[in-house]
């Protein structure tokens, strides 16, 4: 095992209390390479080191449990996920979720298929689409336990992406760095209107990562109205619930 690849072991058994199968970190460390070799054709993402890989990007994946508990189950979307952040880092290590990615750019949902069949990873469905799209199709609308996202949106742009998509009852994680806080406050108004009730925000300390970064965990209270998400690039451009 390289150097590298026994840190993430470690990192992951000291915050998650989860011990990494050889298979599963032989997993994580193809992925990593297989990044770094598309990275030189595709500006897929601006973290290629190996050290900085394993941090920032499978770690902080990972973190989303501290919010979903060890093991979670049902049906799960990951919205704008790149290069499969937080998505396929949680599939590897809880295989039994359903997992669905969402992604707006072709080459990075092209990536994200390429490590799917690659890894051979079953119940996973990639979606090259915006989330305004999928926020209204039927198979997705009211369909997932969990919807998660990291580096996507401003909080109150975020949650109209989020909401349509979960049941009743199902719940929201954004990943969120230093503003966090401050972003929940001015989702309040989006929330009230989508349904969302803020449930826990978890502060989350990564090796080697300066910055205190956040998990904001929304819980799907009330239906969200039918003409929500508003068609792609007006969530972003009119936040909901914000002044104009
Ligand atoms: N979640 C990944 C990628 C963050 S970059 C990570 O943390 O590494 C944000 C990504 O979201 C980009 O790839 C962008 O194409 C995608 N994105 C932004 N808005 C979107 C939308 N409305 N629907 C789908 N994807 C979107």
């Amino acid at each position: 095992m390289t150097r590298e690849y026994r840190g993430l072991r470690d990192a992951v058994l000291t915050i998650l209390g989860v011990e990494l199968t050889p298979k599963q970190l032989e997993a994580f460390a193809w992925y990593a390479q297989e990044l770094r070799a598309w990275n030189e054709r595709f500006n897929l993402t601006a973290i290629t080191d190996p050290e900085e890989v394993e941090a920032k990007h499978f770690l902080d994946s990972l973190t989303c449990l501290l919010a979903m508990g060890r093991q979670p189950r049902g049906r799960v979307i990951d919205v704008g996920t790149g290069a499969g952040f937080p998505g396929i880092p949680l599939k590897i290590l809880c295989p039994q979720i359903q997992l669905t990615l969402v992604e707006a750019t072709g080459k990075k949902a092209g990536f994200c298929r390429h490590v799917v069949d690659s890894l051979g990873l079953e119940g996973v469905e990639v979606l090259h689409a915006r989330a305004e799209e999928v926020g209204h199709m039927e198979a997705h609308r009211e369909a997932y336990d969990w919807a998660l996202a990291r580096a996507v949106a401003p909080m109150p742009v975020l949650v109209e992406y989020l909401l349509p998509l979960l049941r009743l009852g199902g719940r929201a994680v954004a990943q969120k760095g230093e503003t966090g806080p401050a972003e929940v406050h001015d989702a309040e108004g989006a929330l009230r209107i989508l349904g969302g009730r803020v449930e826990q925000i978890i502060p989350v300390e990564l090796p080697r990562v300066a910055e205190t970064r956040y998990l904001v965990l929304v819980e799907k209270v009330a239906a969200s109205p039918a003409r929500y998400p508003r068609r792609a690039g007006i969530p972003s451009k009119r936040p909901l619930g914000m002044a104009d």
